[in-house]
This record gives structure tokens, sequence and C-alpha cells, in this order.
């Protein structure tokens, strides 16, 4: 995009998508404000001992890249803006950290909002809504385009519509304690990794891998089991490594070696009658997630984990296996020369079988539930292949974070995750 004729710019209007090729450079960014944070983020300048400096890190986006932060110090600055707004941010550097691009406000910068959040979500038309901005036909262009991909993306459009507005100005509540039950919305993973309270957040972010202890350490390094990994190489062996038996309600297993030091707790804390509910469960696992700033983990337990596998329980998945291990069995035995199935549909203490084929029919017979109902262990093990594909767009994760909990103990635990759903994206 070439440079554009006002006075006072320091540098050419750039699609977003361009960035790296002006790291260093001034610029001026025409963008929607897709989230900003409710409380700015503190960093710290160890290097250069100028102490702390507070930034908030805002989430823009444009028609050629959905996603991209602005961090600014100016309180002032920040005020002019809101999520939702379609602004002209003039004069920004352009930095790079690491693989991340990020545009930083400096004292020369300015903002102009462009179309407020509510004129956008209005649904009036391209044309009448960049009717009455004035400015130069580069960057009416630009607007066109970056209006045209907001009122594209269903989703985008959804977000904006839940920020309260009055007047066109974002309106304060004074609900505090009923505000603090309430999930936090964080921009991005590093935001949540600076978290000075504990909170309950959500966050978009993608899965990398999902983590579980071994119950057979000698296997593994450091104890430790990369679920992807596994299934590539023994797929059937994941059953026995992430189900175990624990409680249903609070998660813990049975298991003291997966309890990492504690043990078995005498009481539920998630029942109300403080009575544990034993079965099969999914045993504590650790989720990676990752977006275009930092990487975190997660801690699932059984019931977060539910939700991750599709609402399939443990014990669905483990009696289906168990059924499915037995039919391999019962496939691999010799058949009689008239060819009919030997063990099916022979009674329990038939004399022509042996004690431990007994064993296996009555197996069979308790289980034919499981045979009837949806083959719940393959849909399982498909839906942990998909979670782990690498080009799967972000979940919303919903977290609850406690400071005082160690990192692989649940500072961050997954409370439940969804599927933010995209309709298009880009120009
Ligand atoms: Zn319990």
């Amino acid at each position: 995009m070439a440079a554009a004729a006002v006075t006072g710019w320091y540098g050419p209007l750039i699609d977003l998508s361009r960035a790296a090729s002006h790291v260093g450079d001034f610029v001026q960014l025409l963008v929607l404000v897709r989230h900003y944070p409710s409380h700015p983020i503190q960093v710290k300048f160890r290097a250069s001992n100028r102490g702390a400096m507070h930034r908030t890190l805002i989430q823009i986006g444009d028609n050629t890249r959905a996603f991209f932060c602005l961090s600014i110090a100016n309180n002032h600055l920040g005020s002019t803006m809101h999520a939702g707004d379609v602004v002209l941010l003039q004069n920004v550097k352009l930095a790079r950290y690491a693989e991340v691009f990020e545009a930083v406000a400096t004292q020369i910068s300015s903002v102009q909002v462009l179309i407020h959040s509510c004129q956008l979500v209005s649904m009036i038309g391209v044309d009448e809504l960049i009717a009455c901005c004035k400015v130069g036909i580069n960057t009416r262009e630009k607007l066109k385009k970056v209006v045209e991909w907001a009122h594209k993306t269903e989703s985008l459009l959804r977000s904006i519509k839940q920020v309260p507005y009055h007047n066109g100005k974002q309106s304060t509540k004074n609900w505090k304690s009923q505000e603090e039950n309430k999930s936090r919305n964080c921009t991005s993973v590093s935001e949540v990794l600076c978290l000075t309270e504990s909170c309950k957040i959500n966050f978009l972010a993608c899965i990398g891998e999902i983590i579980l202890q071994s119950q057979r350490p000698h296997e593994v390094v450091k104890n430790k089991l990369l679920l992807g990994k596994r299934l590539l190489r023994k797929a059937d062996s994941i059953v026995e490594d992430i189900i175990c038996t624990g409680c249903t309600r609070c998660g813990c297993p049975i298991n003291s070696r997966l309890l990492d030091g504690m043990e078995f707790p005498l009481y539920c804390q998630n029942s109300g009658d403080y009575h544990h509910s034993v079965s099969f469960i999914y045993q504590p696992l650790l989720l990676y997630v990752w977006d275009h700033s930092k990487h975190i983990t997660l801690l699932v337990r059984n019931k977060a984990a539910e939700m991750l596998f599709g609402n399939i329980t443990a014990e669905d998945v483990y009696k289906c296996f168990e059924v499915v291990k037995l039919d391999a069995l019962r496939k691999q035995e010799p058949r009689p020369n008239d060819g009919g199935p030997l063990y099916s549909e022979i009674p329990n203490g038939t004399e022509s079988t042996n004690g431990s084929q007994q064993l296996e029919c009555r197996k069979v017979a308790k289980h034919t539930d499981y045979t009837k109902k949806l083959d719940s262990y393959s849909i399982w093990l498909l839906l942990i292949k998909l979670l782990l594909h690498n080009e799967n767009s972000p979940f919303k994760f919903e977290v609850s974070v406690n400071l005082e909990t160690d990192k692989d103990s649940g500072r961050f635990e997954l409370v439940s995750l969804t599927m933010p759903h995209y309709v298009a994206d880009g120009g």
C-alpha cells in the first residue's frame, strides 16, 4: 500500500500482513479493535533498571491478519477506543519479539476512531458507513476492506455486540461482587501469564499436546507421556494410560502414584455430602495450549476432560475398549470345522470350554450393552486425533487461575472449552 499523503504521518499506511517488512519503522494502521482488556498488565524492564511500568495489550485485526497486538502505555490514548471500534492508529512503531510482531504506541502516536462499534454492528451498508469519514482515497479503500471483513466475520460482530454501550460510550457498572464471579476475557496467553490475582478467565488458544503421567514409569522419559506421539506408535495402549480408578466428582485418582506424593483425600471437596463417587475417571492431564504470544499448561481434571473429549465419560470409553479387546481375542481363536463362532453362543459352564474361555464368554455377555451402544472408544480415539491436529482453529478456554498453586498442580485449571464459530475470515 502506498504512503498516504496526509500531513503528520511518519510512515505508510500498511496492511497488518506486511508488518514483518516494517519492523523498527513508524507506520499507520487501520484496524478493528477486537478486544480491549479491562486491566493493564505490568511489564518489568529488568535490564534497563527502569523498574516496572503498566502497558495495555490490545487485540486488533484487519482484513489481512485477524489477530495482532497493540501495546500502549499512554492511558489517554487507550481511553479513546473501545472493542468494536474501527480506528486509524497514526505513527505507531512496529516491533518484533522472537517470532511475535507487535505495534507499539509512542509519544507521537495518536488514535482516530473512524467508526464506532455501535455503528459497526447496526448493519448499515458499508458505503453509507464510510461516507461520512473524512479520509484520503487510500485510507477510504482500506476502511472499506476492514468494515467488509468485520461484517463477514459473524463471530466478531457477536463478540462486539456483547460489549455494553451507552450513548456511544462503554458503560461502567457498580455491581462489583457480581462482576468478580464472571470470567474475565484475556487477549492473549501472555496476558494470562501476567495476571496478578486469582480469578476466572476466558482466552483463545490452540491445543498443542496432551501430557499425562505414565502408569508404567519405566517406559518414558521424566515420567511424562506425550499423547500425540503415543497415538502414532501405540494407539491401543492409551486407554490404560489415560483412564484410571478414582472419584468422578473431584477427579482424584485412587492410585497414589498418580497423586504426585499426595494421599487420596478423605472427603470429596466437589460433593455436597463429602462422599467420593468412585468409578473409571480420566486421570489428571496437562493440556499444552499456545497462541501467537506464549504457551501455557492447563490442568485438566475428570469433569473438564469429559468436555474436552466430547462429553464421553471415561467409563464408556473403558467398557467399550474392553469389548473391542475381547472381540479381537475371539477373532484370533480357531473356529470349529463348520465355521460357526465358537464362544459367543456357548452358555456359561458348558463342558467344551476351559476355565479361561468361560470367563471370556461371561465378560462378553456382561458387556453386550456396550456393543449395542455407539462405539464410544473409537469415537473418543478419533476425537483425540482431531484435537491434536496441527491446523485446528483456536478454542475458547475458560480457566480458573489460582496463583497460590504450583504451575503443574492446578495454577491454571481448565473449567470448560468451546469452539468459536468462524464464518469467514480474510478479505
Ligand atoms: Zn471426590
